[in-house]
């Protein structure tokens, strides 16, 4: 392991692996600082243990907000496609559940966070 990283992210929740994720597409060396023995744990409690990972019907007035404005604008840029886009990317197989808009992955794929 490198003494040295471009990138220090603390704590390896879901925002927190995404962003080590996004560092290091872009050639970043980072370490994930996380004070659990593992990263991901709430994040494979989610969608019952499949780890929810996308929810089609993505739309600001589902959020609650003060700025819904804020959450339209983030959305507009980093939607569905993009989320699904950015997983399928990781080598993650999204799954969605008939009759649903959530998309999760297989629970050894989401494993692969750790
Ligand atoms: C049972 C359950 C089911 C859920 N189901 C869903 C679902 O179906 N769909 C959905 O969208 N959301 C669901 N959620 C919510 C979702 O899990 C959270 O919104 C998401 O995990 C938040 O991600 P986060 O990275 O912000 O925080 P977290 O996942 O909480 O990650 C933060 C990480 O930082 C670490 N940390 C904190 N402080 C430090 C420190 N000082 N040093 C080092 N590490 C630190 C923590 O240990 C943790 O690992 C569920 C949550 C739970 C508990």
């Amino acid at each position: 392991m490198p003494e040295r990283f471009d990138i220090a992210v603390v704590g390896g929740g879901a925002a927190g692996l995404v962003a080590a994720a996004s560092g290091a597409r872009r050639g970043a060396s980072v370490a994930v600082l996380e004070r659990l023995p593992r990263t991901g744990k709430k994040l494979l409690a989610t969608g019952g243990g499949r780890g929810n990972l996308l929810n089609e019907n993505l739309a600001a007035p589902a959020f609650t907000s003060s700025d819904l404005g804020l959450v339209a604008s983030v959305l507009d840029r980093f939607g569905a496609a993009e989320i699904r886009a950015f997983f399928e990317g990781l080598g993650l197989r999204l799954r969605t559940a008939p009759r649903s808009s959530r998309s999760w992955s297989s629970r050894s794929d989401v494993s692969a966070f750790r």
